[in-house]
């Protein structure tokens, strides 16, 4: 079977994976999401004008050269907390108390900060009015009309759009829509992806292996990059290479989940029963490509019932690297993402990797640190055959080897960061 490029194979998945259904979900449960329409702002954020310091609320006008030397008294007539409403009134000749956040009242149009004022409780002679702001104020400082105010609708004005259609949403974005008073927010909903096993020599935790087993620890990494990519994991177990169990696994499967992880039997010299189940339950649809990359060269794709099914290779580093390449771009795409793939940056080879020509590109597990130069340096993380799950483990990026004899120490190459 011919190789097909990296960029051909993930062009036919992608065409097959359009957005799942946009719906209104709770802000809780958005965070990571993209927004699926532009989001309007129906009120003002902040709803009103208040003071952005602790002070007093003046008329400006009345404290125009005020100084050290010089102060203006004003006398106070009350004290306004956040919380409050906006009175009194500052009338001529008067101040108001006012603490930050709280409103600013009518008649005054700047606010003093109390480190420019000495105040003074009118019964008992006390620095500071008591509670309920009565007393004396020396200003000590001119301010100008607005000073330390932080008007209606500064950050957000009414109908404005505040975050545009596509929008991935993160802490910041959630407050925002908070701040707004939205309950939910309209977004592409992570997408539920089941995960299933295949192979006879599979054997859960907890059970001895006998001759020829392995532990199934495809399942639990799958199930951990489709959480961090955002989606919803849905374990769908692990099933032997028997025509009925997988049927029924991934019948069962289609009916949950908006797209299916498989891993083990895609391989050209298979003979197990996944080739001919997946072939039959998508109607001969599924794909079976050779990608040109190493690892992870086999891969199918295909639909069951439109739900979208990757059948990703058995070996533990081919399974999460086919992950990388294929699914994940897929995924995020079935989640109104734009960005599909991962950050990629030119990085500083700090040791050569060599490699020989075979017409693929090799994705070298690599752990790299941003150092003082302001590059990403990295380093192999250790073997790189394709059982070698462990320096996929230490690994936090993926270099992009092109074809070729490789790439020499110092030099440059391009890598996937991957976390
Ligand atoms: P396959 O793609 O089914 O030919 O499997 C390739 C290799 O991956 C074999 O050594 C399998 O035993 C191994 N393998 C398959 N599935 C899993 C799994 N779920 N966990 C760990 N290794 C697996
Ligand atoms: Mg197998």
């Amino acid at each position: 079977m011919a190789l097909i490029s990296l960029e051909a194979a993930r062009r036919r998945v992608l065409a097959q994976c359009p957005p799942i259904r946009p719906r209104a979900v709770p802000l809780a449960e958005a965070l990571g999401c993209a927004t699926s329409v532009p989001i309007r702002a129906e009120e003002a954020v902040p709803p009103f004008d208040n003071t952005a310091v602790d002070g007093f609320a003046v008329r400006s006008a009345e404290v125009v050269g005020a100084a050290p030397d010089h102060p203006v008294h004003l006398r106070v007539i009350a004290t306004i907390a956040a919380g409050a409403p906006p009175e009194p009134p500052v009338g001529p000749g008067q101040a108001v108390r006012i603490l930050t956040g709280a409103p600013l009242p009518a008649g005054a149009d700047a606010v003093v900060m109390i480190e420019d004022t000495d105040a003074w409780d009118g019964r008992s002679g006390r620095e500071a009015p008591g509670p309920t702001g009565s007393g004396q104020v020396a200003v000590r400082r001119s301010v100008a009309a607005g000073a330390n105010l932080r008007r209606a609708g500064d950050d957000i004005a009414p109908g404005q759009e505040v975050f545009a259609a596509g929008t991935v949403l993160g802490a910041g974005h959630l407050g925002v829509l908070a701040s707004l008073g939205l309950v939910r927010v309209p977004v592409y909903p992570r997408a539920r992806v089941g995960v299933l096993s295949t192979g006879d020599e599979l054997v859960p935790a907890g059970q001895p292996l006998g001759p020829g087993q392995i532990r199934d620890s495809n399942r639990t990494t799958l199930l951990a990059l489709v959480a961090g990519a955002n989606a919803e994991p849905v374990d769908l177990g692990s099933v032997p290479d028997d025509p009925d169990a997988l049927t029924a696994a991934l019948t069962d499967g289609v009916t949950r989940c908006d797209a299916i992880l498989t891993s083990g039997g895609v391989s050209v010299g298979d003979f197990d029963y996944v080739k001919v189940v997946l072939d039959r339950l998508s109607g001969q649809t599924m794909q079976w490509m050779q990608v040109a990359i190493k690892p992870a060269k086999p891969f199918a794709f295909g639909t069951i019932s439109g739900t979208p099914v990757f059948g990703l290779p058995g070996n533990p580093v081919s399974s999460m690297v086919g992950f990388e390449a294929l699914a994940r771009p897929a995924l995020r795409q079935m989640m109104g993402h734009v960005d599909l793939g991962r950050t990629r940056v030119l990085a500083v080879a700090d040791e050569g990797v060599r490699r020989r020509p075979d017409g693929k590109l090799h994705l070298v597990r690599v752990r790299g640190q941003w150092e003082a130069d302001g590059r990403f340096h990295v380093r192999s993380s250790g073997g790189q055959e394709s059982h070698l799950l462990r320096s996929m483990a230490l690994a936090n990026a993926l270099a992009v080897v092109p074809d070729g004899d490789g790439v020499e120490a110092g030099g440059g190459v391009e890598v996937w960061l991957l976390s």
